[in-house]
């Protein structure tokens, strides 16, 4: 498994870094965002390190689809209301004019009930 000795999310994943953990299996990793925009905000990540959303390529795209697949189940799990009165947020910050700090590969997965501090 690819790591990059100077990436936060590969020490939490190497378990450098501590983190609340919420779901883990081979690949893929989540845990709670230590500075939650709302009432529930885990992250999920490949355990590999991949920099970003733009270097995702067809050999991810089997990843890629069992973390949205994850996200509403781990998003119930957590605290989010049902489909539809309840739901969640999924963002992916991709890049400078995205947003995006840490350059590991992050599902933001946001819900509970409003106002939140961010959207
Ligand atoms: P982004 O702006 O999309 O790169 O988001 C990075 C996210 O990682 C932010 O929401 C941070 O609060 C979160 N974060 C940074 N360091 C940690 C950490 N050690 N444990 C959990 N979440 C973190
Ligand atoms: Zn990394």
């Amino acid at each position: 498994m690819t790591a990059d000795p100077n990436c936060i999310f590969c020490k939490i994943v190497e378990g450098k870094i501590p983190s609340r953990k919420v779901h883990e299996d081979d690949e893929i990793l989540v845990f709670h965002d230590i500075q939650p925009w709302a009432p529930v905000h885990f992250l999920m990540i490949p355990k590999a390190h991949i920099p970003s959303l733009a270097h995702i390529g067809p050999q991810h795209e089997g990843l890629m689809g069992r973390m949205l697949a994850l996200a509403p189940r781990l998003a119930l799990q957590e605290g989010c209301g049902p489909y539809p009165e309840g739901g969640h947020r999924v963002v992916i910050n991709t890049g400078a004019e995205g947003g995006q700090e840490v350059h590991h590969l992050h599902v933001h997965v946001m819900g509970g009930p409003r106002p939140w501090l961010k959207g």
